[in-house]
């Protein structure tokens, strides 16, 4: 199967030849036909999956092919839950267009920064928007953007974009969208929220699924071509064996999972100490810092991204080797988010995660839950020694020595009972 196959005119399928696409993913085979026809779209699909070439080109196309009534006039509105999400979506989009006859135009709509050059770069109108649900709010109610021409609407990780914070803003700019329009909705998961936006927005929507056997939770999958690996590890050693496996394979650059900004700032820092280029990457950093951190480690003159879970997301780095877990993500969920930004697009990729004694029993949980059996490896010199914790129940206290629900009401009711009398 080809691109042109899937009914994409030679503009977009040289365009994409040049990037080394060889053959549509199995996402894009789905979502192009679906929406050069004219159909709202659901798709199961994280980052990884190619989704980003499976809405835009065929939006390339219809804008291309159909000029508006009104040139100019906002056509197509990509919404984001990140800046850099955002800035990769807008990139792509020149890359994707670069041979059409009729260039397109593009803004970028993004919280973060000044507003004033995206309201300078709007007032000439444009074709197309990739934007973060709050400043497009603002430049809307500014009449700095006008929504209401938006033919295609596209949803982009609808999950995070429905995350507390975001669906508020999300539910106010929807409303200044007009009724009849086309919604392409990607989702890597499926919580309720989303069920309930899809529900509400999609009209008969194509259903795409990566993979026909998606774990029942909606969850994403693991790329086949990631290779997951275990290592257990005292939680003080963390560090020195980071550098060691820095140290003994031949990855070109790394992208560290920790818990905190603190983490992020403290481990890039001893990494730097040591003589290996880091950088934090972490949602308190200016969006300058942020920016020009991811931008460093895109070009690899920043061999290890420390970041967290938030700073992260859906962030597409190309041909990303490993991924290391040195804090173990706190929802299982994000496992897979972390674990699928390496071996992208088919090749092959490497996730570390480090067990120490007191996550074993968390690891275990995000093993049941991706039925995953790692198995635990050791790396001389830096086997553990800390013991695990007495086991915790699921209130936070130590088993057997709180008290259980039942023990409080049977204790409730033995002392509001009469005296027995004896
Ligand atoms: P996405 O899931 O949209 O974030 O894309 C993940 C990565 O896969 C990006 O770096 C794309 O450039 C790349 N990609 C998308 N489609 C294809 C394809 N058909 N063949 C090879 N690489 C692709």
């Amino acid at each position: 199967m080809t691109f042109s196959s899937l009914g994409l005119r030679e503009p977009l399928a040289r365009a994409v030849a040049d990037l080394g696409y060889e053959a549509p993913t199995p996402v894009q085979r789905e979502t192009i036909p679906a929406v050069l026809r004219g159909r709202d779209v659901l798709s199961c699909a994280g980052t990884g999956s190619g989704k980003t070439a499976a809405f835009l080109l065929p939006i390339l196309q219809a804008l291309s092919a159909h000029p508006g009534r009104v040139p100019r006039q906002v056509r197509a509105l990509v919404l984001v839950p990140t800046r850099e999400l955002a800035t990769q979506i807008s990139e792509a989009i020149g890359r994707y267009g670069r041979y059409l006859t009729k260039p397109l135009k593009s803004c970028l709509a993004v919280g973060g920064v000044s507003a004033n050059p995206q309201m300078m770069a709007l007032r000439g109108g444009a074709d197309l928007v990739v934007a973060t649900p709050g400043r497009a709010l603002d430049l809307a109610k500014q009449n700095a953007l006008r929504l209401s021409s938006v033919e295609t609407l596209v949803l982009d990780e609808a999950d995070q974009l429905l995350s507390p914070g975001f669906a508020d803003e999300l539910t106010r700019l929807l409303a200044l969208l007009p009724a009849r329009r086309q919604n392409l909705l990607f989702s890597a998961t499926f919580p309720p929220a989303v069920r309930t936006l899809a529900a509400q927005l999609l009209h008969e929507p194509t259903r795409v699924r990566v993979e026909p056997s998606s774990p029942p939770a909606g969850e994403p999958k693991a790329p086949h071509a990631i290779e997951q690996r275990a290592i257990e590890v005292d939680t003080d050693k963390r560090t020195p064996l980071l550098r060691r496996l820095l140290e003994t394979h031949a990855w070109s650059h790394v992208l560290v999972f920790v818990a905190s900004r603190h983490g992020a700032d403290h481990v890039a820092l001893k990494l730097n100490r040591a003589g290996i280029v880091a950088a934090a990457l972490h949602g308190e950093l200016s969006q300058g810092a942020r920016t020009q951190a991811f931008a460093d480690f895109q070009a690899q003159r920043v061999k290890v991204l420390v970041a967290t879970d938030v700073a992260a997301r859906g962030l597409d780095i190309a041909q990303l080797p490993a991924v290391v877990n040195y804090d173990l993500p706190r929802s299982t969920v994000d496992y897979l988010h972390r674990i699928g930004r390496t071996g992208r697009a088919g090749q092959p990729g490497v996730a570390v995660s480090f067990v120490t004694a007191s996550t074993e029993a968390h690891f275990r949980l995000i093993e049941r839950r991706h039925h995953l059996a790692l198995p635990r490896e050791r790396i001389a010199g830096f086997e553990p020694t800390e013991l695990a914790p007495p086991a915790l129940d699921p209130h936070g206290g130590i088993k057997g020595k709180r008290k259980s629900k039942k023990d409080k009401l049977r204790e409730a009711a033995a002392a509001s009972a009469p005296p027995r009398k004896s």
